[in-house]
């Protein structure tokens, strides 16, 4: 890989964010961004009908990404120190950085509008009763229609956005970005990643 090739892992791309100030991105993550599968995030609410109680409570899949991203920054560095301190000989290697961080950028790349309030879900509910020896009973619950985002059998649009480059720009981006960087810059890449 050469130097240029390289440098589109590096640090230079600044965005502000309201709950963790500046945030620093590479080429590639900032290339992924541009594109209209992440650029729809943007117009997505984070959390549905949630701002219908708290008014402001009103960011979106793309804000929360980007933040999502920043996280995964911090911890990777902690755990680095800490590996450090204690001694092991563990070290996450620079590809799989890029992999982990892109992992955290893209992770809400399926979802849809109000996809947690549509989609099939089971969860338990507390039963109300005055009966205090039925304050522990659970009831299992089920609604919606639509099939969940990640569920790639089922629902195909997490593969088509991320594995299909006839249909989108972002598998384009990572199919293009990530072969050269699992094959030049980490052969033993401990990250499990999957392109079709
Ligand atoms: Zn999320």
């Amino acid at each position: 890989m050469t130097q240029k090739e390289l440098e589109v892992f590096k640090d230079k791309h600044k965005f502000q964010d309201d709950v963790w100030g500046q945030i620093i991105l590479n080429d590639l993550e900032h290339d992924v961004i541009d594109t209209p599968e992440f650029q729809r995030l943007f117009r997505t609410s984070q959390l549905g009908f949630v701002d219908l109680v708290y008014q402001t409570a009103n960011h979106t899949r793309g804000v929360h990404s980007i933040g999502a991203c920043r996280a995964t920054q911090l911890l990777m560095k902690h755990l680095a120190d800490n590996m450090a301190c204690s001694g092991s000989t563990i070290k996450i290697s620079p590809a799989e950085k890029i992999l982990i961080r892109l992992g955290a950028l893209l992770h809400d790349i399926s979802h849809v509008p109000l996809s947690h309030d549509i989609e099939k879900k089971t969860h338990k509910i507390f039963y109300n009763s005055n009966n205090s020896n039925d304050s522990t009973l659970k009831i299992k619950s089920h609604y919606g229609h639509y099939h969940k985002h990640d569920d790639c059998e089922k629902n195909p649009l997490l593969y088509i956005l991320l594995c299909n480059e006839n249909k989108s720009t972002l598998a384009g981006i990572c199919q293009w970005k990530l072969d050269t960087l699992l094959n030049n810059l980490d052969s033993k890449c401990r990250v499990d990643i999957c392109f079709g």
